[in-house]
């Protein structure tokens, strides 16, 4: 076998990384030697998440705004309806702009642990995701209608799904709203993807939908993952983490060439966009897009 042939074919795919933000000094550490060590694969843009409480926001912000301050990625800013007044959400909108944040991901979000099960409309708050959506587009419409905003979507069905008739109107409602991408939630069989952009594209959706891809090299924490979001774990995956709960090192050789192959499969059908959840870890996101054939600066130069 030829090296090029174990790539994708055609063009280098573009790619997108997200981070969490960190607690600590050493996860900062980790993080920001991950942002280096990522930026030369040239990603269309990098993504932090948002968490509930008040010091993990503020974490994400400063995270957000260092990345547009300090390098050349392009930053975009995970904002949610939770636990916040919409004039509270919007000026985060308006900081990020400030600070040269041109990118939102815009979410409805899950209420913080130990505040009930459901997402209850905070007194002031954002109802949904769309009113985030429009909201963003509205406030100060030269700077609102600039905003690029990306949105999430789940190819397994989120768990507080009506069905899939209900499922693709609210994606595409998303769209109307203002939406420009939809990045998916994570899943292991490109079949799962192909159905959704089917029932997707027949509904309507005319946006690009992003495959995400995990890079969780803990299968343990995997699957507590995969059980509150919805998403499935093939039967073949369980099996190649099998036995390997103390050998973290062959763990993350599995999850690089699991995710690697994916990515394969998915290009065979067209797919050219990756979206990875890179858990701050930049060997694995690394090496998973050196097994799809894209080097430094590649992207860019594709
Ligand atoms: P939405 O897409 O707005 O709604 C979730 C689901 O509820 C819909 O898919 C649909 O099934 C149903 N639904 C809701 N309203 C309606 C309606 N009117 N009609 C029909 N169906 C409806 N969480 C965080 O806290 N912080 C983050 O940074 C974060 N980043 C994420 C990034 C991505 C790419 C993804 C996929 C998820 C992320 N999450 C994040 C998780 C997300 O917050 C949870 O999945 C949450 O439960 C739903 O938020 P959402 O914006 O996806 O919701």
């Amino acid at each position: 076998m030829s090296p090029l042939s174990s790539t994708v074919k055609g063009e280098a795919p573009s790619v997108s990384f997200e981070f969490f933000p960190p607690k600590t000094e050493t996860m900062a550490n980790r993080l920001w030697d991950t942002v280096e060590r990522l930026q030369p694969m040239a990603p269309d843009f990098v993504s932090v998440t948002y968490g509930a409480g008040g010091s993990t926001r503020e974490r994400t912000h400063d995270t957000v705004r260092r990345i547009a301050q300090e390098t050349s990625l392009s930053p975009a800013g995970h904002l949610t309806c939770v636990g916040a007044t919409k004039e509270e959400v919007l000026s985060v909108a308006e900081d990020y702009w400030d600070a040269g944040v041109k990118h939102i991901v815009a979410l409805r979000g899950d209420p913080p642990a130990g505040m009930g099960e459901k997402f209850e409309q905070y007194p002031g708050g954002f109802r949904d995701s769309i009113d985030l959506i429009q909201g963003i587009r509205e406030h100060r419409p030269e700077l609102g209608r600039c905003f690029e905003i990306s949105v999430s979507c789940y190819p397994e069905l989120h768990p507080e799904s009506q069905g899939w008739d209900a499922e693709i109107a609210f994606l595409k409602a998303k769209q109307d709203a203002g939406a420009d991408r939809a990045i998916t939630q994570f899943f292991f069989e490109p079949q799962v993807y192909l159905n959704f952009l089917e029932k997707a594209r027949a509904g309507g959706v005319t946006m690009p939908i992003v495959p995400g891809i995990m890079l969780q090299p803990n299968f343990k924490g995997l699957k507590r993952i995969a059980a509150l979001c919805g998403s499935s774990l093939p039967d073949w995956l369980h099996e190649l983490y099998e036995g390997l709960d103390e050998d973290e090192e062959t763990r993350e050789l599995v999850t690089a060439n699991v995710a690697a192959d994916l990515c394969r499969q998915l290009s065979d059908e067209g797919v050219s966009n990756f979206h990875f959840y890179t858990l701050n870890r930049a060997g694995l996101a690394l090496s998973t897009c050196r097994l799809l054939g894209l080097k430094p600066n590649s992207a860019k130069a594709a």
